[in-house]
């Protein structure tokens, strides 16, 4: 950089983690060159904060003798590459966030707070089991359940697949990271043995199974149509079980082996443990895990390791997306339908959508995969946007099972099942096959309610119902957590109170009154609150024959189950007729995905959805092995009322304490709205938001849709100038969702 004089002082303009939508000019030091992507300590008012230079060299419109210096440079060089703080310039922009909480916010807590960016990492050793351990270990020689837990895990070739790994992964698998000193322990018994860590090479392909096998056409066209090193994203549509991971990671090993990165995004890491797993097996001690379950150092550490280019693959959940790649090369987004990729609070982003921007501006191709893509996805390939790679086979050549209704206007269910749903699952349990268990709603009972004068027990700060659960005194709000003692009586009427609506924990009950003998499961997010218990859950699945699994959608979460000879669907009526924008696309995908689970063994499978409306076109198009066919219906239905994908929307909320508060305020919000709305902009409402009252606060809400992208945006831009302008209550909201998921 060139000597600046002294009467002109280098300027640098930088993001702080401040709710203002604008970056901060400060004067930079003079002895040194601070550069776009390095973070620098500035002072802020009183205090000083920690900042991301967003530009350097810039003339300032402020007096600059009146600018303040920055006081420290925390990085010798920039951390934060051009294209990701372009990125996430656009991301401010597009979803009208702060850009200094967008910037600061995409950095691992640890920078944020202005910690150092960690030296080199060395490699992390490789852990294995030894001969004499897996004899223990089969001889239950290996005791205490700490150790015991080490050993199974990297003895299982689901959770080691190649039989080692290296102890950050195993903390995943664990679900709490194993000292040092525990590991080198058993080793000093013999059980285990550490290995230095190695080059891909070197994994034995017999360790890996789908690696030595020959791809099918379908997946071949899908690697085959993978261009890197350019900018093109893809839709890879593939049925359930039709082998996308495997696809992912011959176009990963293509792009690792050109020297490039890959990055895979993930809904949840801890609920589909197996995926990690695989492409750790391949890509051993090359992978980076970025989620929100580490430890601080950790992630740092992860993070750095990607940054610096020694992570060849990063494999993380939504925020992982803005995690530095030097030599960038591939994004995947797995299960691209799911709204985990959509934060719902701060800066509400999608990372799916921000991961195609992200491969425009590295000029990188995007592979968006999935069973059941979104309708955005589907029309997009439609359009020719995105290059449609469909999986219609699986590889073993068993096809998704036909799903058939069950009529519970005809076949009255008692406690959520009807006799064709018992008598099937008497026939699969006899013949050695799993039946698999779904209801959407955990608990015992929905409700409390008292018949005699109609009182029910709802949450005092919510509109919602408290739930019951077996075996526990109290009645839950499943929406702020809200809790009391469920009563004896009718606090109005004295009279005797009865269980309304099903949940998992009653149905699961029913089951075991059915089938004593069977083998029962449950999962749902209050069965696998402690750590490890999805990880044992889904190991008792895979170790045996018949049994039963009853749980909430995250049984139908990619898990790969040899056995399951039948998926029993109790209730999805709620979610085909809810008015919600997208109810009927995420009950479709809920089924198919269950759906998914049954049949991946020779002997086949089936799919019965109990409902009361079987003759909803919806539930006579089902067809788990023709998505596209199947959300025809819905297309249509979006494409007469302008929603997405024909159609660009955003939601703005207004909240306060009080009903009267929402609604005045939700007004002024509006108004300016109204003024600014372009041509071809509808301002939707103010109306009380389909849930009005959450956690004591009351919500008002506007929809702003528009078919015209521009128009909608130029709109919510000067109408946040004019909301600026406006002295509301502190204690006032407003919360703005562009291209909002859910509008409840
Ligand atoms: P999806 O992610 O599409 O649901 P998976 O990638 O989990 O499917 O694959 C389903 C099963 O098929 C896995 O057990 C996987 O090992 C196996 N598989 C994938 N590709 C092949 C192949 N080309 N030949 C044989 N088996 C395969
Ligand atoms: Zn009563
Ligand atoms: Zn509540």
């Amino acid at each position: 950089m060139p000597d600046t004089p002294a009467s002109a002082p280098s300027i640098v303009r930088v993001a702080i983690d401040r709710p203002l939508d604008r970056l901060f000019d400060y004067r930079s030091p003079p002895d040194r060159d601070v550069r776009p992507g390095m973070r620098v300590r500035v002072p802020f008012g009183p205090t000083r904060l920690t900042g991301v230079v967003m530009e350097a060299g810039v003339t300032s419109e402020m007096d600059p003798g009146r600018l303040r210096a920055v006081s420290e440079v925390l990085d010798a060089t920039p951390i934060l590459p051009d294209s990701l703080r372009e990125l996430l310039g656009f991301g401010g922009r597009y979803y009208h966030h702060p850009i200094g909480e967008v910037v600061l916010g995409a950095l691992p807590p640890a920078l944020r707070r202005g910690r150092p960016l960690p030296e080199a990492a060395t490699p992390e050793p490789l852990w294995a089991v030894t001969e004499q351990g897996h004899r223990a270990l089969a001889d239950g020689a290996v005791r205490g359940e700490r150790q015991r837990a080490i050993v199974a895990a990297l003895a299982d070739p689901d959770s080691a697949p190649g039989g080692r790994l290296d102890r950050p992964t195993l903390a995943g698998i664990l679900g709490r990271r194993p000292a040092p000193r525990e590991l080198e322990r058993l080793a000093e018994r013999g059980w285990l043995e550490c290995r230095p860590p190695e080059h891909p090479t070197d994994v034995p392909p017999e360790a890996d199974s789908a690696a030595a096998r020959p791809l099918t056409p379908e997946q071949q066209a899908a690697v085959d149509a993978l261009t890197p090193g350019e900018a093109q994203p893809l839709l890879l549509e593939g049925v359930t079980g039709s082998g996308k991971t495997e696809v992912y990671l011959r176009m990963a090993e293509r792009v690792v082996a050109r020297g490039e990165q890959v990055l895979v995004l993930i809904p949840e890491i801890a609920l589909t443990p197996q995926l990690a797993a695989r492409i750790q097996a391949r890509f051993p001690g090359r992978v980076a895990l970025l989620h929100s379950g580490l430890a601080e150092g950790e992630r740092l550490r992860a993070w750095a390791s990607a940054a610096r280019g020694e992570a060849r693959v990063v494999v993380g959940t939504r925020s992982a997306l803005f995690t530095p790649l030097p030599e960038p090369g591939l994004i995947v987004v797995d299960e691209e339908h799911d709204a985990a990729f959509k934060q719902q609070d701060g800066f509400r982003y999608n990372a799916r959508d921000l991961a195609i921007k992200r491969g425009q501006l590295e000029a990188i191709p995007v592979v968006l995969g999935s069973a059941t893509p979104t309708l955005e996805t589907l029309q997009a390939a439609r359009q020719g946007r995105y290059t449609h790679c469909p999986l219609r086979t699986r590889p073993d050549g068993t096809a998704p099972p036909r799903i058939e209704a069950v009529d519970t206007r005809v076949h009255t269910p008692d406690e959520g099942l009807t006799s064709p749903l018992l008598d099937a699952m008497q026939a699969t349990l006899a013949g050695g096959q799993q039946c698999f268990v779904l209801l959407n709603r955990r608990g015992y009972a929905r409700t409390l309610a008292c018949d005699h004068c109609g009182w029910v027990a709802d949450c005092r700060h919510c509109d919602a119902r408290l739930t019951i659960h077996a075996g526990q005194p109290r009645a839950i709000c499943h929406l702020c957590g809200h809790h009391e003692p469920v009563p004896d009586r009718c606090p109005d009427c004295g009279a005797e109170l009865a269980r309304r609506g099903l949940g998992t924990q009653r149905l699961e009950q029913a089951l075991a009154r059915h089938f004593p003998q069977t083998p029962l499961i449950r999962l749902d997010r209050d069965s696998i609150r402690h750590k490890g218990a999805l990880e044992d859950a889904l190991e008792r699945i895979r170790s045996l024959d018949a049994a039963i699994v009853v749980g909430t959608q995250m049984l139908a979460k990619g898990h790969d189950f040899p056995r399951v000879g039948l998926v029993g669907v109790v209730d999805v009526d709620q979610g085909l007729y809810s008015v919600d924008l997208r109810a009927a696309e995420h009950t479709l995908q809920l089924i198919v995905q269950a759906a998914g689970r049954a049949g991946r063994g020779e002997a086949g499978g089936r799919v019965l959805l109990q409902t009361g409306h079987p003759e909803h076109p919806l539930i006579r198009g089902l067809d788990a092995a023709d998505y596209t066919a199947m959300v025809r219906p819905l297309l249509d239905e979006r494409a007469e009322s302008g929603f997405p994908p024909f159609g660009h929307l955003a939601l703005v909320r207004v909240e306060a304490e009080d009903a009267n508060t929402a609604e005045t305020r939700a007004g002024e919000v509006a108004a300016p709205l109204r003024r600014a709305a372009a041509p071809g902009v509808r301002v939707l409402g103010p109306a009380p938001a389909p849930r009005h009252r959450v956690n004591r606060r009351y919500r008002e809400q506007i929809l702003v849709q528009s078919g015209d992208r521009r128009a909608l945006h130029a709109t919510l831009h000067q109408a946040r100038r004019a909301w600026e302008g406006l002295t509301l209550p502190r204690e006032v909201r407003i919360a703005l969702d562009v291209d909002p998921v859910s509008l409840a």
